[in-house]
């Protein structure tokens, strides 16, 4: 047991529960190329994401680096893997899927590491979508109560602000007319 982050093992990404390794320090603390430079806010909704929807890449991402990025000693691991992503719907991840994960200089012969690179920059990227997303949605969230958000209702908003204006201006020009009756009485 690690008596300096209770909950999460030695090695692991600070961040509780999460399943990757920390890999980056930040604050005094090690956490996964997913949670790091993110703010504690939303360190939760990042952990679901991985042990969710995300699991299936993230558990592959664990083997590849397991295994020294070579499947020469454990072709069953890779056919598990294999298993694992057309179960998950990610045929679209699978090694060399459309040309991919090629260097270059090597066009048609597929690289783990630049696969493993792939998959940890899938993980990067809804982990970073899960940030902005909720950022947008406040920022939406203000704007529906503030006012009109698309043209259209802006001309709506207008007219009747124009039209309010006008009833306004109309009390203002009956208030003396008042005023003289109850100096007539
Ligand atoms: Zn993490």
């Amino acid at each position: 047991m690690n008596s300096e982050q209770p909950g999460q093992p030695w090695g692991m990404c600070a961040a509780f529960g999460c399943p990757l390794l920390g890999s980056l320090g930040s604050e005094g603390q090690w956490y996964c190329f997913c949670h790091a430079h993110k703010p504690s806010s939303i360190n939760a909704v990042i952990t679901a994401k991985l042990r969710g929807q995300l699991a299936p890449i993230v558990e592959t991402t664990l083997d590849i680096r397991r295994c020294g990025a070579s499947f020469h000693q454990s072709p069953d691991l890779y056919r598990a893997i294999q298993r694992r992503l057309l179960a998950a719907g990610r045929r679209d991840l699978l090694l060399g899927a459309n040309g991919a994960d090629c260097s270059p200089y090597r066009p048609g012969e597929p690289n783990v590491k630049l696969w493993l690179g792939r998959l940890e920059g899938v993980l990067i990227a809804t982990c970073a979508e899960l940030g902005t997303a909720r950022r947008q949605s406040a920022t939406a969230q203000t704007a529906l109560v503030e006012g009109p958000t698309h043209a259209a209702q802006f001309v709506e908003t207008a007219r009747k602000a124009i039209a309010s204006s006008e009833r306004v201006l109309d009390m203002e020009e009956r208030e003396p007319g008042s005023d003289d009756e109850e100096t007539v009485t």
